[in-house]
């Protein structure tokens, strides 16, 4: 009876132990349903396609679009990244489902099946900048001594042995050692792809270091299967519906040094150019303007210092200077003229009376006044301290004398008006010569003679010297 209990007991908790175990394991599972797993494999230093940061993590273009791979059709990717020969014995012998991306070559289909293209990739010779001048078609035959480094057991090895097969190789485990020996200078040329130069030499400070001289070939990189696994070849293809050019494009840009364009975008140099060209010619715009405007100042300012150069700053008559040019230029004239010289009488007991500054009124007044008493084409100018002369012509030596009377009574006349307080005119005393036949010479002295006559007759008065 005791043993009957026992082992319905024991029964009844293994009942009750499985039904919640098996519960248990039914709710874990509908909560983390298992994807399957994908194994990728990939050269561990393929910068930017495949390769292993600091941190031992899987990074790069194919990466990325495996990633995305997984994402869209429901697979966790498991990556394996290793050396190349590595990555593919591992798709060969199984230990990985696929590889992300290689080119397909005869050697790798012996063994190999390619599926979806993904995206093009150019090879390109590198020259340093010291093979300057070297013919890229002279390195490749092998005649000279020039060793071209490329990656040990990748596409370029087998394409260079097939394609040039007298060149001297120096190999190198992967990308990044080979560019690390360019870098360094010790080595001059190597054969790479377009996107894994780029990257590594645009991250350098001396990007022009080497360049691109010869363009091997363009082709597209493949994902990988082992020959005979069509089924897994199949699923994973139908797969790629997705991947379209934007998608591509999207997932390569994110990788700014694959894209040159993206570095130096091609409308920049013409760019450059326009704006250099823009610049210039507004400089040379400018310029002109600027000269113009500087030549129409400088010219304005020359033809007031010209003009100051002529005019007495007093009286604004024409100066001494100017009356003599025009002297000189009557020399010889045949015409009849009269030169006029008259000089204010007792003017510098007028300056001990009344000051400097009427002195200086005085002036202007005679100036004035005279200048308003002449006809246009007459010449007045202030020849001395309170000496002025006239040129002009007249038909006879009478027209002359009468002019210079007028000029004398005139003056004297209004001066009083103007001056009040004073107890007499301003008068002065003129001399008139007048030449029939035109001046012989270009002096004042027979006008003078006449005025100095008047000065002696008494001053306030006219002489007229007639000279043939
Ligand atoms: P005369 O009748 O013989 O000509 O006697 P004068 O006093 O006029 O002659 P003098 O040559 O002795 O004096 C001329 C004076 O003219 C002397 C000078 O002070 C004065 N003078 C010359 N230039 C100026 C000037 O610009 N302003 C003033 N206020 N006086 C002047
Ligand atoms: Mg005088
Ligand atoms: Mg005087």
């Amino acid at each position: 009876m005791f043993w009957s209990r026992q082992i319905v007991f024991i029964l009844s908790v293994g009942v009750l132990l499985s039904i919640s175990t098996n519960a248990h394991a039914d709710h874990s599972e509908q909560a983390q349903p298992q994807k399957p797993v994908l194994k990728v494999a990939n050269s561990h230093a393929w910068r930017p396609f495949s390769y292993l940061n600091s941190n031992q993590e899987p990074r790069g273009i194919l990466v990325d679009f495996w990633k995305e791979f997984g994402q869209r059709n429901g697979y966790d990717i498991e990556f394996l990244l290793t050396d190349w020969q590595t990555s593919i014995d591992l798709v060969r012998s199984g230990q990985a489902d696929v590889h992300a991306g290689l080119l397909q070559s005869p050697e790798r289909l012996k063994f190999m099946a390619f599926g979806t293209p993904l995206f093009a990739i150019d090879t390109q010779v590198f020259f340093s900048q010291s093979m300057m001048g070297t013919s890229a078609d002279f390195v490749l035959s092998g005649t000279t001594d020039h060793k071209i480094g490329v990656v040990q057991g990748g596409y370029e090895e087998e394409f260079m042995r097939a394609k040039f097969p007298d060149v001297a190789l120096q190999l190198f485990p992967n990308n990044q050692a080979m560019l690390n020996a360019a870098l360094s200078e010790e080595l001059q040329a190597f054969v790479a792809d377009l996107q894994v130069a780029n990257y590594h030499l645009y991250a350098t400070i001396n990007q022009s270091l080497f360049i691109p001289v010869r363009h091997l070939y363009t082709e597209m990189l493949h994902a990988g299967f082992a020959k005979g696994n069509t089924a897994l070849l199949n699923r994973i293809d139908n797969k790629f519906a997705w991947l379209d050019d934007d998608t591509k494009r999207q997932l390569l840009n994110r990788w700014v040094y694959y894209d040159v364009e993206t570095v130096y975008p091609t409308y920049l140099f013409p760019a450059l150019v326009a704006i250099g060209i823009l610049i210039v010619t507004s400089y040379i715009v400018l310029l002109k303007r600027t000269v113009k405007q500087k030549t129409r100042a400088l010219q304005t300012a020359n033809d007031m210092l010209q003009e100051q150069a002529i005019t007495d700053s007093l009286t604004l008559l024409p100066n001494r200077r100017y009356f003599y040019q025009h002297l000189y230029a009557l020399e010889q004239s045949r015409g009849n003229i009269a030169l006029m010289v008259f000089d204010i009488d007792d003017f510098k007991a007028f300056n001990d009376g009344f000051g400097h500054a009427h002195g200086d009124e005085v002036l202007c007044f005679v100036a004035k006044t005279a200048k308003s008493l002449l006809p246009n084409d007459a010449i007045i100018a202030r020849i001395g301290g309170e000496e002025f002369a006239v040129l002009q012509h007249f038909a006879s030596a009478e027209h002359a004398l009468a002019q210079g009377r007028l000029l004398c009574d005139e003056i004297a006349r209004q001066s009083l008006a103007l001056f009040n307080q004073a107890s007499k005119p301003v008068t002065i005393s003129l001399g008139v010569a007048y030449y029939p036949n035109g001046m012989r010479h270009n002096e004042i002295v027979d006008a003078d003679k006449a005025m100095y006559q008047a000065k002696n007759q008494g001053k306030n008065g006219t002489v007229l010297h007639v000279i043939d």
